[in-house]
């Protein structure tokens, strides 16, 4: 049974075709540049690739050709697209509306576009996918789409709200929603696996760290509270995004630079973090070799995330009254030594102790990263919210 998982931008639409029998991904790739111009990249399992400029004016174009590059030519991995049982599309912001996954109506569409002012960059762009998927793929074919905040829908109130006055809550929806929920959700089912206990039992601080960071505690395999907030800026900082900042501090530098609202909201979203910091880079290797090399600014950068999710697991702990693991993943916490040996640093207090040699030693891997003695258990464990998002839509269509 395959599977296409569909992560569609504003521009770009990022694919995955995945055989369920053994949860292989066949061939993967991206048509981007959507209404600039347009470019396909297409790799399959064997080696087989398509690297072509095309003409891609809307989402609809995109999808013709991701059709085209499946089913015929060199790199073709399917006869038609009827071999194909369903479509996972990932959908950034579902609100209160979506608390799991479900199936594509003209109706879900609708309600996805409407959150859009929740989710500007995403919500319009996922409901043109849709659309156009729709019109492209076979109509026999069931979509399904998988929401990035419903993970977190399960946080209590007293996690969610911010202490504006209520009516802006009731009115215009303003709360905490978290992201990257498929990813935790992922992480932390595969960590309760690796460990051989139900999750049911297990208190786990998960650390998803990349270009965008979240971390979330997970109490019984459901969220309780998460660092992303209204939008993906909230938390800790990222390699553009200043994450949690005071918000006189935001209206004051606003001020000072006679930003409009949405200025000040690029300047947060695109010049902070990493790259605000350092004035180096927004990639985390290149702070780790700047700071390597003396560069203060970027030795600040890596001190202020690692100290950032240790106040986090200090934090969560406090929410769980408790933690049995915590565990690191996304591109920083999977690949970069470096960074998980400054967060468990001086974290005894927390019962946390790592491996030195065995971290220094791991990347890309699932791992258990503490030591015999360490209290709580420390673990890297690779994402893949492209799976989750095929189980899942596996698991609807097969109801
Ligand atoms: P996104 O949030 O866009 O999905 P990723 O999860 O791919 O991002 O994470 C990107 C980050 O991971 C970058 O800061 C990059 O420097 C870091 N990263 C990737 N590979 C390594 C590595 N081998 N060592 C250290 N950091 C890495």
């Amino acid at each position: 049974m395959l599977i296409l998982v569909v992560n569609a931008g504003s521009s770009s639409l990022k694919y995955q075709l995945i055989n369920m029998e053994d949860e292989s991904v066949l061939a993967k790739g991206n048509c981007d540049r959507i209404g600039i111009d347009g470019h396909v990249s297409h790799k399959t399992a064997d080696g087989r690739t398509v690297d072509a400029d095309c003409n891609f004016p809307t989402h609809t174009e995109a999808f013709e050709k991701l059709v085209e590059v499946l089913t015929t030519g060199d790199a073709a991995v399917i006869k038609s697209m009827d071999e194909i049982s369903a479509v996972g599309h990932r959908i950034v912001q579902g609100a209160e509306v979506f608390d799991k996954p479900c199936l594509v109506t003209p109706e879900v569409i609708d309600k996805i576009d409407e959150l859009r002012e929740l989710a500007p960059v995403h919500n319009h762009a996922h409901a043109l996918a849709l659309r156009a998927c729709t019109a492209v793929i076979p109509k026999t074919t069931p979509q399904v789409v998988v929401f990035d905040t419903a993970f977190h829908q399960t946080m209590p109130p007293k996690a969610y709200m911010f202490a504006l006055p209520y009516e802006d809550y009731e009115k215009y929806h303003v709360r905490k929603y978290g992201f990257h929920g498929t990813s935790h959700r992922f992480v932390s089912a595969a960590l309760a696996e690796a460990m051989g206990k139900d999750i049911k039992d297990l208190k786990i601080i998960s650390c998803h760290l990349g270009n965008g960071s979240s971390i979330t505690a997970v109490k019984g395999g459901k969220c309780i509270d998460t660092s992303m907030g209204f939008t993906p800026l909230d938390g800790i900082l990222m390699g553009t995004r200043c994450g949690a900042v005071d918000p006189s501090a935001v209206t004051f530098v606003a001020d000072k630079h006679h930003f409009t609202p949405d200025e000040m909201s690029q300047y947060m979203n695109k010049k902070s973090g990493f790259l605000g910091v350092s004035g180096i880079s927004s990639d985390n290797r290149d702070i780790t070799a700047a700071a390597e090399k003396g560069d203060k600014r970027a030795i600040l950068a890596s001190e202020m995330l690692a100290y950032e999710i240790q106040r986090y697991i200090g934090a969560y702990t406090a929410a769980m009254n408790g933690v049995d693991a915590v565990l690191f993943t996304g591109g920083i916490g999977e690949n970069s030594w470096e960074v998980r040996e400054r967060v468990c640093t001086d974290m005894e207090y927390f019962g946390i102790k790592i491996d030195k040699e065995l971290n220094k030693a791991t990347r890309g891997k699932l791992m258990k990263i503490s030591t015999a003695d360490s209290k709580t258990e420390v673990w890297i464990v690779p994402t893949n919210e492209e799976l989750l998002i095929a189980r899942d839509t596996l698991a609807l269509i097969s109801k």
